[in-house]
């Protein structure tokens, strides 16, 4: 069996080959740095660090790049709003954007490209989109001359009559379609560049093909992002691609579902928002993450407090597992590092299935039943192989239960407070259990 995974841009299900034997470059899209993240942009970051993880577990060489969108009107528009400088405002988003990525337990991707710092490239870009007759300036702005690509809307399949009609509710008289989109913005007010077509900001969708080609060179393997970006965004990029390098910009696109509170799309403006910063603590993170993880990534995920009680419990459950399974064996002094072959082959399968994740928990919660079992029957060899499944399986996800072995001093206590108990010394043996209980370890 092989990877295999839902390409947006043929609408199938497709056996991952890349293109350069094991090595694999992947960009998701980035956040742009003016306000906190919320749990709902926390998926892309919490799937795509799985994905990452997941493909190393499977040998590959993963290089993986995020942006950051640190100049945009947003960005502007706070600034001005607060009396701060741009690089002030992003740079302190950034940081905030940075922990709450930590807080869900994903790790910084390899590569941080950040727009302010590709501003020439930006402008070569536009300027070789101009000379090949697919951009075209009218008073300072620039836009893409949209009717030139044929295929444009091959990755959200609408077709350019819904495209146009839908469009034409924005008219901006300074473009010769409605469909076109800018590539460099004339600005009055905020941060601006000197640019051959006058001072101004580059436009978003400018700012991903031409990172993503400085870094990486020829068509990408994995291009992802939330399902909010097909288009117009993805879409203009791949737009861009075709017309300077004939490619569709990479090999495979993935969208991740929304997430939604209570059914409503979650939204900064309309208040009906939950930040990641505001999680309590790291468990909760984890909680989150699992929630994410668990739940179908192209699906809309309809987030409660109900579901995630149900997640908080299932955490409960593995932590309590993997507590007392940890510590039998360390008491008893068992050490090694087999796996459960069989078990992780039904992982493997299961991802491989378009990461078909419910039967990934399915087999968790089998695993973590099979633990308690076998901690009860003190079969501590079989124990051994299945914790250490257990906890393969979790790293892969990134799914973090904050357990360690006991030091020196804690396992002293430990033997002592069961030696205690084994001799019915029942006052001895609460001294110590209520040393193992402050220590969280009982
Ligand atoms: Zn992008």
């Amino acid at each position: 069996m092989a990877l295999r995974f839902y390409n947006s841009l043929t609408n199938k299900i497709e056996e991952f080959v890349p293109q350069k034997g094991k090595k694999v470059n992947m960009y998701v899209c980035g956040p742009t740095v003016y306000n906190y993240i919320h749990i709902g942009n926390a998926r892309p970051v919490i799937f795509y660090d799985m994905m990452k993880r997941y493909l190393e577990f499977l040998g590959y060489d993963v290089t993986y790049a995020s942006n950051i969108t640190d100049v945009d009107d947003k960005i502007i528009n706070k600034a001005i709003a607060e009396g701060k400088s741009e690089e002030e405002v992003a740079k302190f988003f950034e940081e905030q954007y940075w922990n709450s990525v930590e807080m869900v337990g994903s790790k910084k991707p390899d590569l941080i490209p950040h727009a302010t710092q590709y501003i020439p490239e930006m402008i070569n870009f536009i300027n070789d989109l101009i000379h090949e007759g697919y951009a075209y300036g009218n008073d300072g702005d620039v836009f893409f001359r949209v009717g030139k690509i044929k295929d444009y809307g091959c990755l959200s399949n609408q077709v350019s009559d819904d495209l146009e009609s839908g469009a034409r509710i924005a008219v901006n008289d300074k473009k010769e379609s409605p469909l076109d989109f800018a590539l460099w913005k004339k600005t009055d007010k905020g941060i601006k560049w000197d640019s051959p077509f006058g001072a101004g900001r580059p436009g978003w969708h400018t700012e991903c093909v031409c990172m993503n080609h400085k870094l990486f060179g020829d068509t990408i393997d994995i291009h992802g992002g939330g399902m909010d970006l097909k288009f117009p965004h993805h879409e203009n990029e791949i737009a861009q691609s075709e017309a300077l390098y004939h490619n569709h910009l990479a090999k495979y696109w993935l969208h991740v579902g929304r997430l939604d509170l209570q059914g409503e799309k979650m939204s900064k403006s309309l208040g009906n928002v939950i930040f990641v910063k505001d999680l309590e603590s790291k468990k909760d993170g984890m909680i989150l993450r699992s929630l994410i993880l668990f739940s179908p990534y192209r699906s809309i995920i309809s987030y409660s407090e109900d579901l995630k009680n149900q997640y908080a419990k299932e955490y409960d459950k593995w932590q309590r597992a993997y507590k007392q399974a940890l510590y039998t064996l360390q008491y008893n002094d068992i050490n090694g590092d087999n796996l459960n072959d069989a078990e992780i082959n039904k992982f493997k399968e299961f991802m491989d299935d378009d990461f078909n994740v419910q039967n990934v928990l399915t087999l968790i919660t089998d695993i973590v039943k099979q633990v308690n079992v076998l901690t009860r029957s003190k079969d501590y060899q079989n124990l051994l192989v299945e914790l250490n499944t257990f906890k393969k399986i979790l790293d892969v996800l990134g799914i973090n239960l904050f357990i360690e072995k006991m030091t020196e001093e804690q396992l002293d206590s430990y033997k002592k407070w069961q030696d205690a108990r084994n001799n019915k010394d029942f006052d001895t043996a609460d001294i110590y259990r209520a040393k193992l209980v402050e220590w969280n370890i009982l």
